[in-house]
């Protein structure tokens, strides 16, 4: 339970439903990327199978210890990464494997991790089981927000929202989780992260991967700086092919990202995420189609001056 940071309320309900055995069979986990739903998910699963007498999950256990390696057989996972969508034949292959009792744990747990992804007729089909489960089955549902679920869905479960942390929690988490980083870039990420710790780490990572160039051309681009762009590409005039080939393939993976996220997507950098809110597509789309340009006329032994002057055309256009 310690897993999960914050959250005191939720910690203190779900505890006490843990020690009187009273669990729903059917669990909404609710709140944004980053914020601690697969963590909840796998304390509730642990919870749910946990053979020790006391506190629940004891963490210990066998099957605890199972869960919480992700290698428990009675905990399954309902979702094909390689697809879009919660597939209904996904919702309808769980569906049948439901009505065979659990391998070796006290219940079977199935955890939808993308549950916001499900169309109508997967959810649909996924009522007809959580209205009339066998006693052993729960169903753990995680999704960014409980109201892109059917209600009646919402109906049957028990939703627990994810609160964000307070700013001691955070810079606290950062500090035990991330000692090797300056107190002030840990500082900058918590700012940036709205709460969610998740989110928190991974900005922290962000500006260890994303060279300074990167951040920079990042911010220019977005706020349509060119100016900026012409300072930023002047002295990289001087670079060596080998390093200019990398830094012009992290901007065009830059805007792929900020592409996606113009079609619904979730960036991967937040600096991607600034793009796709400040620029349209043709001007994402076509920025990348001059750094693929750029790239391939460097591959193709011209010289980086020339590629620099170049870009400083095709950006400016
Ligand atoms: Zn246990």
């Amino acid at each position: 339970m310690d897993a999960l940071l914050g959250n005191a309320r939720l910690r203190s309900a779900l505890a006490a439903a843990f020690a009187s055995d009273r669990l729903s069979h059917c669990y909404l986990l609710a709140g944004p990327e980053g914020s601690g739903k697969h963590t909840l998910a796998r304390i509730l699963a642990a919870a749910m199978e946990c053979t020790a007498g006391g506190k629940r999950p004891c963490g210990v256990c066998l099957q605890c210890r199972k869960v919480l390696d992700n290698v428990h057989p009675d905990v399954i996972t309902v979702d094909d990464p390689a697809k879009k969508t919660v597939t209904v034949e996904l919702i309808r292959n769980a569906r049948a494997d439901v009505y065979i009792k659990p391998n070796e744990g006290r219940r079977k747990v199935y955890v939808i991790p993308r549950a916001m992804d499900m169309n109508p007729a997967a959810q649909n089909a996924l009522l007809k089981v959580i209205e009339e489960p066998p006693d052993y089955a729960a169903f753990l549902l995680l999704t960014d927000g409980a109201e892109r679920l059917l209600p009646t869905i919402r109906s049957r479960s028990v939703t627990l929202h994810l609160a964000p942390l307070t700013e001691a929690e955070g810079l606290d988490a950062l500090a035990k989780r991330c000692p090797d980083k300056d107190a002030a870039a840990r500082a900058a990420a918590w700012a940036r992260s709205e709460g969610w710790l998740g989110q928190a780490l991974r900005l922290l990572e962000e500006g260890e991967s994303l060279a300074p160039e990167t951040q920079r051309f990042a911010a220019c681009f977005a706020r349509r700086d060119k100016l900026g762009l012409t300072e930023l590409l002047v002295p990289l005039e001087r670079q060596k092919r080998e390093q200019l080939v990398p830094l012009l393939q992290q901007w065009i993976e830059l805007l792929s990202q900020a592409l996606a996220v113009r079609a619904g997507q979730l960036g991967r950098w937040e600096a991607a995420e600034r793009i796709g809110r400040s620029r349209t597509s043709a001007e994402s789309l076509k920025a990348l189609r001059s750094l693929q340009r750029a790239a391939e006329l460097l591959n193709g032994n011209v010289s980086p001056g020339a590629v620099c002057g170049a870009l400083q055309v095709w950006l400016d256009e």
